[in-house]
Protein backbone atom coordinates (compact mmCIF):
# COMPACT_ATOMS: atom_id res chain seq x y z
CA UNK A 1 0.00 0.00 0.00
CA UNK A 2 1.54 3.34 -1.30
CA UNK A 3 0.65 6.51 0.59
CA UNK A 4 1.59 10.22 -0.01
CA UNK A 5 2.33 10.60 3.66
CA UNK A 6 6.42 9.85 4.72
CA UNK A 7 6.72 11.90 7.57
CA UNK A 8 5.12 11.77 11.17
CA UNK A 9 5.01 15.04 11.14
CA UNK A 10 1.79 14.80 8.39
CA UNK A 11 -0.19 13.13 11.01
CA UNK A 12 -1.76 15.38 13.42
CA UNK A 13 0.16 14.17 16.29
CA UNK A 14 0.99 16.01 19.35
CA UNK A 15 4.63 17.08 20.22
CA UNK A 16 4.98 14.85 23.34
CA UNK A 17 4.20 11.81 20.99
CA UNK A 18 6.49 13.01 18.03
CA UNK A 19 9.72 13.22 20.60
CA UNK A 20 9.35 9.86 21.66
CA UNK A 21 8.85 8.85 18.07
CA UNK A 22 11.90 10.80 17.48
CA UNK A 23 14.12 9.41 20.42
CA UNK A 24 13.12 5.82 18.91
CA UNK A 25 14.69 6.38 15.84
CA UNK A 26 11.65 6.10 13.78
CA UNK A 27 11.96 8.00 10.51
CA UNK A 28 8.62 7.12 8.45
CA UNK A 29 5.59 5.94 9.26
CA UNK A 30 5.07 2.36 8.11
CA UNK A 31 2.04 2.20 5.54
CA UNK A 32 -0.49 0.70 8.45
CA UNK A 33 0.72 3.60 10.26
CA UNK A 34 -0.01 6.27 7.26
CA UNK A 35 -3.19 4.28 6.32
CA UNK A 36 -4.47 3.79 10.30
CA UNK A 37 -3.68 6.45 12.01
CA UNK A 38 -5.81 9.29 10.61
CA UNK A 39 -8.82 6.93 10.93
CA UNK A 40 -8.45 5.86 14.17
CA UNK A 41 -7.59 9.84 14.89
CA UNK A 42 -10.92 10.37 13.43
CA UNK A 43 -12.94 7.86 15.43
CA UNK A 44 -13.96 5.55 13.11
CA UNK A 45 -13.80 1.95 12.85
CA UNK A 46 -11.07 0.16 11.57
CA UNK A 47 -11.14 -2.98 10.32
CA UNK A 48 -7.00 -3.61 9.34
CA UNK A 49 -5.67 -6.41 7.33
CA UNK A 50 -2.08 -6.91 8.63
CA UNK A 51 0.21 -9.19 10.72
CA UNK A 52 3.41 -8.55 13.17
CA UNK A 53 6.16 -6.88 11.83
CA UNK A 54 3.95 -4.22 10.01
CA UNK A 55 3.85 -1.84 12.56
CA UNK A 56 0.26 -2.73 13.74
CA UNK A 57 0.82 -1.52 17.17
CA UNK A 58 1.93 1.56 16.80
CA UNK A 59 -1.09 2.55 14.39
CA UNK A 60 -3.44 1.86 17.24
CA UNK A 61 -1.42 2.85 20.35
CA UNK A 62 -0.34 6.08 18.59
CA UNK A 63 -4.16 7.75 17.59
CA UNK A 64 -5.66 6.12 20.92
CA UNK A 65 -2.69 7.61 23.50
CA UNK A 66 -3.81 10.94 21.51
CA UNK A 67 -7.46 10.49 22.33
CA UNK A 68 -6.79 9.88 26.21
CA UNK A 69 -7.93 12.62 28.50
CA UNK A 70 -5.10 11.93 31.15
CA UNK A 71 -7.16 13.90 34.04
CA UNK A 72 -9.87 10.95 33.73
CA UNK A 73 -8.21 8.15 35.59
CA UNK A 74 -10.74 5.44 34.20
CA UNK A 75 -10.10 2.49 31.68
CA UNK A 76 -10.58 4.31 28.10
CA UNK A 77 -8.77 2.07 25.82
CA UNK A 78 -8.41 -1.66 26.35
CA UNK A 79 -6.75 -3.75 23.74
CA UNK A 80 -7.67 -7.69 23.89
CA UNK A 81 -4.41 -9.86 22.57
CA UNK A 82 -4.66 -13.55 22.27
CA UNK A 83 -1.29 -13.72 24.86
CA UNK A 84 -0.51 -12.55 27.82
CA UNK A 85 3.70 -12.13 25.56
CA UNK A 86 2.00 -9.82 22.99
CA UNK A 87 -0.11 -8.31 25.84
CA UNK A 88 3.06 -7.17 27.37
CA UNK A 89 4.37 -5.97 24.10
CA UNK A 90 1.64 -3.99 23.43
CA UNK A 91 1.95 -2.73 27.24
CA UNK A 92 5.30 -1.57 26.10
CA UNK A 93 5.12 -0.35 23.34
CA UNK A 94 2.26 2.46 24.70
CA UNK A 95 4.61 2.96 27.42
CA UNK A 96 7.38 3.98 25.12
CA UNK A 97 5.17 5.88 22.64
CA UNK A 98 3.78 7.96 26.09
CA UNK A 99 7.14 8.70 27.52
CA UNK A 100 6.64 12.36 27.49
CA UNK A 101 2.68 11.99 28.85
CA UNK A 102 3.04 12.48 32.16
CA UNK A 103 0.47 10.60 34.43
CA UNK A 104 -0.56 7.85 31.73
CA UNK A 105 -0.97 5.31 33.42
CA UNK A 106 -1.08 1.33 31.29
CA UNK A 107 -1.71 -2.11 32.63
CA UNK A 108 -1.11 -5.56 31.25
CA UNK A 109 -3.41 -7.73 32.48
CA UNK A 110 -3.09 -11.62 31.95
CA UNK A 111 -3.69 -15.20 33.31
CA UNK A 112 -0.60 -16.69 35.87
CA UNK A 113 -0.35 -12.74 36.87
CA UNK A 114 -1.07 -12.05 40.89
CA UNK A 115 -4.59 -11.23 41.07
CA UNK A 116 -3.60 -8.97 44.27
CA UNK A 117 -1.12 -7.04 42.31
CA UNK A 118 -3.68 -6.47 39.36
CA UNK A 119 -6.33 -5.00 41.80
CA UNK A 120 -3.94 -2.54 43.66
CA UNK A 121 -3.35 -1.33 40.22
CA UNK A 122 -6.76 -0.89 38.93
CA UNK A 123 -7.83 0.89 41.94
CA UNK A 124 -4.96 3.24 41.55
CA UNK A 125 -6.61 4.29 38.09
CA UNK A 126 -5.38 3.33 34.84
CA UNK A 127 -5.71 4.66 31.24
CA UNK A 128 -4.50 2.10 29.28
CA UNK A 129 -6.01 -1.88 29.83
CA UNK A 130 -4.49 -4.68 27.85
CA UNK A 131 -4.95 -8.19 28.18
CA UNK A 132 -5.97 -11.87 27.35
CA UNK A 133 -9.75 -11.99 27.14
CA UNK A 134 -10.21 -14.70 29.75
CA UNK A 135 -8.82 -12.73 32.60
CA UNK A 136 -10.09 -9.44 31.39
CA UNK A 137 -13.24 -11.26 31.62
CA UNK A 138 -12.83 -12.33 35.03
CA UNK A 139 -12.55 -8.47 36.01
CA UNK A 140 -15.61 -7.58 34.41
CA UNK A 141 -17.87 -10.49 36.11
CA UNK A 142 -16.01 -9.47 39.47
CA UNK A 143 -16.82 -6.24 38.72
CA UNK A 144 -13.18 -4.84 39.51
CA UNK A 145 -12.37 -3.27 35.89
CA UNK A 146 -14.98 -0.71 35.39
CA UNK A 147 -15.34 0.78 31.53
CA UNK A 148 -18.25 2.30 32.02
CA UNK A 149 -15.48 5.31 30.32
CA UNK A 150 -14.22 2.78 27.66
CA UNK A 151 -13.82 4.84 24.72
CA UNK A 152 -11.50 2.87 22.38
CA UNK A 153 -11.16 -1.20 22.31
CA UNK A 154 -8.77 -2.50 20.19
CA UNK A 155 -8.94 -6.70 19.04
CA UNK A 156 -5.46 -7.54 18.22
CA UNK A 157 -4.31 -10.76 16.48
CA UNK A 158 -7.90 -11.36 16.06
CA UNK A 159 -7.38 -14.72 14.17
CA UNK A 160 -5.07 -15.92 16.57
CA UNK A 161 -7.36 -15.06 19.30
CA UNK A 162 -10.33 -17.29 16.83
CA UNK A 163 -7.19 -20.47 16.60
CA UNK A 164 -7.20 -20.06 20.38
CA UNK A 165 -10.87 -20.58 20.81
CA UNK A 166 -10.99 -16.75 22.64
CA UNK A 167 -13.91 -15.38 19.89
CA UNK A 168 -16.87 -16.25 22.20
CA UNK A 169 -15.27 -14.57 25.35
CA UNK A 170 -14.09 -11.46 23.28
CA UNK A 171 -17.76 -11.06 21.63
CA UNK A 172 -18.75 -11.76 25.73
CA UNK A 173 -16.41 -8.37 26.55
CA UNK A 174 -18.02 -6.37 23.14
CA UNK A 175 -21.42 -6.71 24.96
CA UNK A 176 -20.11 -5.31 27.99
CA UNK A 177 -18.73 -2.21 26.54
CA UNK A 178 -20.63 1.33 26.27
CA UNK A 179 -21.84 0.76 22.76
CA UNK A 180 -20.62 3.58 21.06
CA UNK A 181 -16.99 3.00 21.70
CA UNK A 182 -14.55 3.12 18.53
CA UNK A 183 -13.32 -0.42 17.72
CA UNK A 184 -10.31 -1.59 15.48
CA UNK A 185 -9.63 -5.29 14.77
CA UNK A 186 -6.42 -5.97 13.64
CA UNK A 187 -6.37 -9.95 11.68
CA UNK A 188 -3.58 -11.04 9.64
CA UNK A 189 -6.55 -13.12 7.78
CA UNK A 190 -9.74 -12.61 7.53
CA UNK A 191 -11.75 -15.50 7.65
CA UNK A 192 -15.13 -15.82 8.11
CA UNK A 193 -15.86 -15.51 11.99
CA UNK A 194 -13.68 -12.76 12.22
CA UNK A 195 -15.99 -10.89 9.46
CA UNK A 196 -19.04 -11.88 11.41
CA UNK A 197 -17.72 -10.22 14.35
CA UNK A 198 -16.58 -7.08 12.28
CA UNK A 199 -20.21 -7.35 10.72
CA UNK A 200 -21.89 -7.15 14.32
CA UNK A 201 -19.96 -4.55 16.58
CA UNK A 202 -17.98 -2.63 13.95
CA UNK A 203 -19.88 0.56 12.92
CA UNK A 204 -19.29 1.41 8.91
CA UNK A 205 -15.42 0.51 9.67
CA UNK A 206 -12.72 1.81 7.37
CA UNK A 207 -10.97 -1.10 5.76
CA UNK A 208 -7.18 -1.27 5.77
CA UNK A 209 -5.30 -4.15 3.98
CA UNK A 210 -1.54 -4.33 3.33
CA UNK A 211 -1.14 -5.29 -0.27
CA UNK A 212 0.63 -8.08 -1.24
CA UNK A 213 1.18 -7.05 -4.78
CA UNK A 214 3.09 -9.80 -6.55
CA UNK A 215 5.83 -8.95 -8.10
CA UNK A 216 8.96 -10.78 -10.09
CA UNK A 217 12.21 -10.71 -8.73
CA UNK A 218 14.32 -13.54 -10.71
CA UNK A 219 17.82 -12.41 -10.84
CA UNK A 220 18.09 -12.63 -7.08
CA UNK A 221 18.86 -15.49 -5.27
CA UNK A 222 16.60 -15.42 -1.83
CA UNK A 223 17.57 -16.88 1.52
CA UNK A 224 16.40 -16.66 5.23
CA UNK A 225 17.63 -16.95 8.54
CA UNK A 226 15.87 -18.17 11.19
CA UNK A 227 16.72 -15.91 14.12
CA UNK A 228 17.91 -17.85 16.83
CA UNK A 229 20.85 -18.36 18.97
CA UNK A 230 23.04 -16.04 17.76
CA UNK A 231 22.51 -12.58 18.15
CA UNK A 232 21.46 -11.08 14.93
CA UNK A 233 24.74 -9.27 14.58
CA UNK A 234 27.31 -12.02 14.81
CA UNK A 235 25.40 -13.76 12.77
CA UNK A 236 25.47 -11.08 10.32
CA UNK A 237 29.55 -10.95 10.34
CA UNK A 238 29.54 -14.61 10.22
CA UNK A 239 27.69 -14.44 6.49
CA UNK A 240 29.33 -11.50 5.41
CA UNK A 241 32.90 -13.60 6.37
CA UNK A 242 32.27 -16.44 3.96
CA UNK A 243 29.46 -14.85 1.57
CA UNK A 244 31.54 -14.06 -1.69
CA UNK A 245 30.40 -10.30 -1.48
CA UNK A 246 31.36 -7.48 -3.25
CA UNK A 247 28.90 -4.21 -2.00
CA UNK A 248 26.33 -5.02 0.03
CA UNK A 249 23.27 -2.92 1.68
CA UNK A 250 21.71 -3.88 5.08
CA UNK A 251 18.62 -2.75 5.81
CA UNK A 252 17.12 -1.34 9.08
CA UNK A 253 13.85 0.16 10.62
CA UNK A 254 15.38 2.74 12.87
CA UNK A 255 17.88 5.91 12.22
CA UNK A 256 19.61 5.00 15.17
CA UNK A 257 19.60 1.12 14.44
CA UNK A 258 21.55 2.48 11.12
CA UNK A 259 23.91 4.17 12.93
CA UNK A 260 24.58 1.89 15.55
CA UNK A 261 25.22 -0.69 13.21
CA UNK A 262 27.35 0.60 10.50
CA UNK A 263 29.94 1.39 13.69
CA UNK A 264 29.88 -1.85 15.21
CA UNK A 265 30.35 -3.59 11.53
CA UNK A 266 32.72 -1.12 11.24
CA UNK A 267 34.73 -2.02 14.21
CA UNK A 268 34.26 -5.50 13.31
CA UNK A 269 36.59 -4.77 10.08
CA UNK A 270 33.90 -3.86 7.81
CA UNK A 271 34.39 -0.97 6.23
CA UNK A 272 30.91 0.62 6.49
CA UNK A 273 28.87 3.82 6.90
CA UNK A 274 25.46 4.46 8.15
CA UNK A 275 22.50 6.06 5.38
CA UNK A 276 19.36 7.90 6.99
CA UNK A 277 17.29 10.97 6.98
CA UNK A 278 18.94 12.88 9.17
CA UNK A 279 21.70 13.27 7.11
CA UNK A 280 21.84 16.13 4.85
CA UNK A 281 21.39 15.16 1.19
CA UNK A 282 24.85 16.20 0.73
CA UNK A 283 26.58 13.75 3.31
CA UNK A 284 23.73 11.04 1.50
CA UNK A 285 25.29 11.43 -1.93
CA UNK A 286 28.35 11.63 -0.73
CA UNK A 287 27.89 8.24 1.10
CA UNK A 288 26.65 6.74 -1.89
CA UNK A 289 29.40 8.03 -3.91
CA UNK A 290 31.91 6.00 -0.96
CA UNK A 291 30.08 3.01 -1.75
CA UNK A 292 30.43 3.23 -5.36
CA UNK A 293 34.26 3.82 -5.49
CA UNK A 294 34.99 1.21 -3.06
CA UNK A 295 35.71 3.65 0.06
CA UNK A 296 32.46 1.89 1.86
CA UNK A 297 31.49 -2.21 1.23
CA UNK A 298 28.29 -1.76 3.23
CA UNK A 299 25.89 0.70 3.98
CA UNK A 300 23.53 0.59 6.70
CA UNK A 301 20.18 2.21 5.44
CA UNK A 302 16.39 2.95 6.01
CA UNK A 303 14.07 2.35 3.50
CA UNK A 304 13.36 5.81 2.93
CA UNK A 305 16.55 7.06 2.16
CA UNK A 306 17.71 3.93 -0.20
CA UNK A 307 14.68 4.70 -2.35
CA UNK A 308 16.31 4.21 -6.22
CA UNK A 309 19.44 3.78 -5.06
CA UNK A 310 21.33 2.37 -7.59
CA UNK A 311 24.78 0.96 -7.53
CA UNK A 312 26.22 -1.85 -9.66
CA UNK A 313 28.92 -2.93 -7.26
CA UNK A 314 25.73 -4.12 -4.82
CA UNK A 315 26.15 -7.45 -4.68
CA UNK A 316 24.26 -8.08 -1.49
CA UNK A 317 21.16 -7.35 0.21
CA UNK A 318 20.59 -7.88 3.92
CA UNK A 319 16.88 -7.33 5.58
CA UNK A 320 18.81 -7.31 9.01
CA UNK A 321 14.87 -5.69 10.43
CA UNK A 322 12.09 -7.48 8.51
CA UNK A 323 10.67 -4.94 5.89
CA UNK A 324 6.91 -3.68 6.90
CA UNK A 325 5.05 -5.62 3.56
CA UNK A 326 5.94 -6.92 0.54
CA UNK A 327 6.36 -4.34 -1.51
CA UNK A 328 8.94 -3.00 1.15
CA UNK A 329 10.87 -6.16 0.74
CA UNK A 330 10.47 -5.63 -3.23
CA UNK A 331 12.18 -2.74 -3.15
CA UNK A 332 14.70 -3.22 -0.95
CA UNK A 333 16.40 -6.41 -2.43
CA UNK A 334 16.28 -4.64 -5.71
CA UNK A 335 18.76 -2.91 -4.85
CA UNK A 336 20.77 -5.68 -5.91
CA UNK A 337 20.81 -7.39 -9.20
CA UNK A 338 21.33 -4.44 -10.57
CA UNK A 339 22.10 -4.24 -14.95
CA UNK A 340 22.00 -7.90 -15.34
CA UNK A 341 24.40 -8.84 -12.51
CA UNK A 342 23.67 -11.87 -9.95
CA UNK A 343 22.54 -10.46 -6.63
CA UNK A 344 21.73 -12.58 -2.71
CA UNK A 345 19.41 -11.41 -0.53
CA UNK A 346 18.84 -12.39 2.80
CA UNK A 347 16.58 -12.27 5.13
CA UNK A 348 16.46 -12.43 8.88
CA UNK A 349 12.80 -13.71 10.10
CA UNK A 350 12.49 -14.70 14.16
CA UNK A 351 9.49 -16.85 14.86
CA UNK A 352 7.09 -14.25 15.60
CA UNK A 353 7.38 -12.97 11.95
CA UNK A 354 7.08 -15.91 9.84
CA UNK A 355 4.02 -14.84 8.49
CA UNK A 356 5.60 -12.08 7.24
CA UNK A 357 7.88 -14.24 5.27
CA UNK A 358 5.47 -16.73 3.60
CA UNK A 359 3.32 -13.15 2.69
CA UNK A 360 6.38 -12.27 0.85
CA UNK A 361 6.72 -15.50 -0.53
CA UNK A 362 3.17 -15.79 -1.90
CA UNK A 363 3.79 -11.85 -3.40
CA UNK A 364 7.28 -12.66 -4.75
CA UNK A 365 5.93 -15.74 -6.10
CA UNK A 366 9.09 -17.86 -5.09
CA UNK A 367 9.98 -19.97 -2.28
CA UNK A 368 12.82 -18.59 -0.15
CA UNK A 369 15.38 -20.94 0.95
CA UNK A 370 16.11 -21.15 4.55
CA UNK A 371 19.79 -21.10 5.21
CA UNK A 372 22.00 -22.23 7.73
CA UNK A 373 24.77 -20.00 9.83
CA UNK A 374 28.20 -20.60 8.10
CA UNK A 375 30.18 -22.88 10.78
CA UNK A 376 33.22 -22.90 12.37
CA UNK A 377 34.61 -24.49 9.47
CA UNK A 378 33.59 -22.50 7.01
CA UNK A 379 34.82 -19.77 8.25
CA UNK A 380 37.96 -21.34 8.73
CA UNK A 381 38.19 -22.69 5.22
CA UNK A 382 37.42 -19.65 4.10
CA UNK A 383 39.75 -17.70 5.33
CA UNK A 384 42.57 -20.27 4.56
CA UNK A 385 41.56 -19.74 1.03
CA UNK A 386 41.83 -16.04 1.22
CA UNK A 387 45.39 -16.63 2.68
CA UNK A 388 46.66 -18.81 -0.14
CA UNK A 389 45.45 -16.19 -2.24
CA UNK A 390 47.04 -13.44 -0.63
CA UNK A 391 50.36 -15.17 -0.85
CA UNK A 392 49.91 -16.07 -4.56
CA UNK A 393 49.32 -12.47 -5.30
CA UNK A 394 52.16 -11.33 -2.77
CA UNK A 395 54.24 -13.68 -5.38
CA UNK A 396 53.12 -12.17 -8.45
CA UNK A 397 52.95 -9.05 -7.71
CA UNK A 398 56.12 -7.82 -4.81
CA UNK A 399 59.81 -7.72 -5.81
CA UNK A 400 61.65 -10.05 -3.00
CA UNK A 401 65.14 -9.90 -3.46
CA UNK A 402 65.34 -8.83 -0.37
CA UNK A 403 63.84 -11.46 1.46
CA UNK A 404 65.15 -14.49 -0.21
CA UNK A 405 68.83 -14.46 0.94
CA UNK A 406 67.30 -14.19 4.49
CA UNK A 407 65.45 -17.36 4.12
CA UNK A 408 67.91 -19.27 2.82
CA UNK A 409 70.60 -17.77 5.50
CA UNK A 410 68.16 -19.19 8.42
CA UNK A 411 67.86 -22.70 6.42
CA UNK A 412 71.43 -22.92 6.57
CA UNK A 413 72.38 -21.64 10.14
CA UNK A 414 69.25 -23.96 11.65
CA UNK A 415 69.13 -26.68 9.66
CA UNK A 416 65.29 -26.06 9.10
CA UNK A 417 63.87 -26.88 5.81
CA UNK A 418 61.54 -23.89 4.09
CA UNK A 419 58.22 -25.18 4.51
CA UNK A 420 58.64 -25.02 8.13
CA UNK A 421 60.05 -21.70 7.66
CA UNK A 422 56.82 -20.75 5.80
CA UNK A 423 54.90 -22.64 8.49
CA UNK A 424 55.96 -20.26 10.94
CA UNK A 425 55.60 -17.02 9.32
CA UNK A 426 51.65 -18.32 8.26
CA UNK A 427 51.39 -18.52 11.84
CA UNK A 428 52.64 -15.02 12.75
CA UNK A 429 50.45 -13.43 10.07
CA UNK A 430 47.60 -14.66 11.00
CA UNK A 431 48.07 -14.30 14.77
CA UNK A 432 45.24 -11.15 14.59
CA UNK A 433 42.58 -13.26 12.77
CA UNK A 434 43.45 -16.92 13.45
CA UNK A 435 43.09 -18.64 10.34
CA UNK A 436 41.97 -22.46 12.47
CA UNK A 437 38.90 -21.79 14.61
CA UNK A 438 39.92 -23.57 17.95
CA UNK A 439 37.68 -23.37 20.60
CA UNK A 440 40.17 -20.85 22.53
CA UNK A 441 39.88 -18.82 19.65
CA UNK A 442 36.59 -18.20 18.28
CA UNK A 443 35.87 -15.50 15.37
CA UNK A 444 37.48 -12.08 16.50
CA UNK A 445 34.78 -10.60 14.87
CA UNK A 446 32.32 -12.67 17.36
CA UNK A 447 33.83 -11.39 20.55
CA UNK A 448 34.62 -7.37 20.40
CA UNK A 449 36.71 -5.88 23.27
CA UNK A 450 34.25 -3.97 24.65
CA UNK A 451 31.94 -6.59 25.25
CA UNK A 452 34.27 -8.94 26.37
CA UNK A 453 35.02 -6.13 29.51
CA UNK A 454 31.37 -6.82 30.36
CA UNK A 455 31.42 -10.16 30.52
CA UNK A 456 31.76 -12.34 33.08
CA UNK A 457 35.30 -11.41 34.43
CA UNK A 458 38.90 -13.26 34.71
CA UNK A 459 37.71 -17.02 33.72
CA UNK A 460 36.75 -17.72 30.49
CA UNK A 461 33.74 -18.04 28.89
CA UNK A 462 31.06 -20.74 29.50
CA UNK A 463 31.04 -22.54 25.74
CA UNK A 464 28.31 -24.66 24.62
CA UNK A 465 29.33 -27.82 23.73
CA UNK A 466 28.00 -28.78 20.51
CA UNK A 467 28.56 -24.71 19.10
CA UNK A 468 32.08 -24.34 20.70
CA UNK A 469 32.43 -21.05 18.87
CA UNK A 470 29.52 -19.53 20.19
CA UNK A 471 30.29 -17.50 23.26
CA UNK A 472 28.39 -18.20 26.57
CA UNK A 473 27.32 -15.88 29.12
CA UNK A 474 26.10 -16.98 32.95
CA UNK A 475 22.99 -15.75 33.79
CA UNK A 476 21.29 -16.09 37.49
CA UNK A 477 17.79 -16.55 37.24
CA UNK A 478 16.06 -16.06 40.50
CA UNK A 479 14.29 -19.43 40.66
CA UNK A 480 15.65 -22.86 41.87
CA UNK A 481 14.85 -26.31 43.42
CA UNK A 482 13.11 -24.93 46.14
CA UNK A 483 10.14 -24.08 43.50
CA UNK A 484 10.00 -26.81 42.04
CA UNK A 485 11.46 -26.21 38.79
CA UNK A 486 12.85 -28.79 36.48
CA UNK A 487 15.99 -27.68 33.86
CA UNK A 488 13.39 -28.63 31.01
CA UNK A 489 11.00 -25.51 32.54
CA UNK A 490 13.80 -23.30 32.28
CA UNK A 491 14.80 -24.20 28.57
CA UNK A 492 11.07 -24.07 27.99
CA UNK A 493 10.46 -20.84 29.34
CA UNK A 494 13.47 -19.15 27.63
CA UNK A 495 13.14 -21.33 24.21
CA UNK A 496 9.34 -19.69 23.75
CA UNK A 497 10.23 -16.15 25.48
CA UNK A 498 13.65 -15.81 24.01
CA UNK A 499 13.17 -17.09 20.76
CA UNK A 500 16.00 -18.80 21.47
CA UNK A 501 16.47 -22.62 20.36
CA UNK A 502 16.92 -25.12 22.83
CA UNK A 503 20.11 -26.13 21.33
CA UNK A 504 21.61 -23.00 22.20
CA UNK A 505 20.66 -23.01 25.54
CA UNK A 506 23.74 -23.81 27.25
CA UNK A 507 24.12 -25.23 30.85
CA UNK A 508 21.65 -25.43 33.67
CA UNK A 509 22.23 -26.01 37.16
CA UNK A 510 19.68 -25.78 39.95
CA UNK A 511 20.55 -24.59 43.31
CA UNK A 512 18.26 -24.41 46.34
CA UNK A 513 16.71 -20.57 45.61
CA UNK A 514 18.18 -20.00 41.92
CA UNK A 515 19.51 -21.09 39.39
CA UNK A 516 22.54 -20.25 36.38
CA UNK A 517 22.25 -20.61 32.81
CA UNK A 518 23.95 -19.85 30.15
CA UNK A 519 22.59 -18.13 26.84
CA UNK A 520 24.54 -17.11 23.81
CA UNK A 521 26.80 -13.55 24.11
CA UNK A 522 24.83 -10.78 22.84
CA UNK A 523 20.96 -10.84 24.10
CA UNK A 524 19.30 -8.02 22.74
CA UNK A 525 18.05 -5.70 25.49
CA UNK A 526 14.24 -6.20 24.34
CA UNK A 527 15.04 -10.00 25.26
CA UNK A 528 16.60 -9.10 28.53
CA UNK A 529 14.13 -6.78 29.82
CA UNK A 530 11.55 -9.33 28.58
CA UNK A 531 12.85 -12.50 30.43
CA UNK A 532 13.39 -10.85 33.48
CA UNK A 533 9.58 -10.68 33.95
CA UNK A 534 8.98 -14.38 32.37
CA UNK A 535 7.16 -16.91 35.08
CA UNK A 536 8.67 -20.23 35.81
CA UNK A 537 5.90 -22.28 37.76
CA UNK A 538 4.75 -18.72 39.10
CA UNK A 539 7.69 -17.25 39.92
CA UNK A 540 9.61 -14.57 38.03
CA UNK A 541 13.23 -15.33 35.94
CA UNK A 542 14.40 -11.70 37.19
CA UNK A 543 17.19 -13.00 35.01
CA UNK A 544 20.54 -11.33 35.71
CA UNK A 545 23.78 -11.59 34.36
CA UNK A 546 25.63 -14.30 37.06
CA UNK A 547 28.36 -11.35 37.85
CA UNK A 548 26.27 -8.45 38.20
CA UNK A 549 24.21 -10.68 40.67
CA UNK A 550 26.98 -10.81 43.16
CA UNK A 551 28.64 -7.63 42.58
CA UNK A 552 25.50 -5.63 43.49
CA UNK A 553 25.16 -8.15 46.39
CA UNK A 554 29.10 -7.46 47.53
CA UNK A 555 28.71 -3.68 47.39
CA UNK A 556 25.89 -4.01 49.74
CA UNK A 557 28.24 -5.52 52.16
CA UNK A 558 30.44 -2.83 51.49
CA UNK A 559 32.98 -4.53 49.30
CA UNK A 560 33.42 -4.24 45.67
CA UNK A 561 34.57 -7.22 44.50
CA UNK A 562 33.18 -9.19 41.80
CA UNK A 563 33.00 -12.78 42.12
CA UNK A 564 31.36 -15.70 39.89
CA UNK A 565 28.52 -18.01 40.61
CA UNK A 566 28.34 -20.99 39.49
P1 LIG B 1 4.58 -4.53 15.13
O1 LIG B 1 4.22 -4.89 13.72
O2 LIG B 1 3.63 -3.57 15.72
O3 LIG B 1 4.78 -5.76 15.97
O4 LIG B 1 5.98 -3.73 15.10
C1 LIG B 1 7.17 -4.34 14.69
C2 LIG B 1 8.42 -3.54 15.07
O5 LIG B 1 8.57 -2.39 14.23
C3 LIG B 1 8.47 -3.02 16.49
O6 LIG B 1 9.74 -3.37 17.01
C4 LIG B 1 8.36 -1.51 16.37
O7 LIG B 1 9.10 -0.87 17.37
C5 LIG B 1 8.92 -1.24 15.00
N1 LIG B 1 8.28 -0.09 14.34
C6 LIG B 1 6.96 0.15 14.24
N2 LIG B 1 6.74 1.27 13.54
C7 LIG B 1 7.94 1.75 13.17
C8 LIG B 1 8.37 2.89 12.40
N3 LIG B 1 7.50 3.74 11.85
N4 LIG B 1 9.70 3.06 12.21
C9 LIG B 1 10.58 2.19 12.74
N5 LIG B 1 10.25 1.11 13.45
C10 LIG B 1 8.95 0.88 13.68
Amino acid sequence: MSSAITDFGQLALSTPILRALEEAGYETPSPIQAAGIPVILEGHDLLGQAQTGTGKTAAFALPLLERLELSNKQAQVLVLTPTRELAIQVAEAFQAYARHLPGLHVLPIYGGQSMAIQLKQLRRGVHVVIGTPGRIMDHLRRQTLDLSALRSLVLDEADEMLRMGFLEDVEWILEHTPPQRQVALFSATMPDAIRKVARRHLHQPREIKIESRTSTVAAIKQKYWQVGGLHKLDALTRILEVEDFDAAIVFVRTKTASVELAEKLEARGFASAALNGDMSQALRERTIEQLKNGRHDIVVATDVVARGLDVKRITHVFNYDIPYDTEAYVHRIGRTGRAGREGTAILFVSTRETRMLRAIERATRQPIERMRLPSRDDISNRRVERFKQQILDTLENETLDFFHPIIEQLQREHAVDASHIAAALAFQLQKERPLQLLEQHPPRESRPEPRREKSLGATAAPRLRRHPEIEMVRYRIEVGRKHEVAVKDIVGAIANEAEIEARYIGHIKLYHDHSTVDLPDGMPEETFQHLRKVRVRQHPLRISRAGEYTRKKHHKHGKAMLSQHG
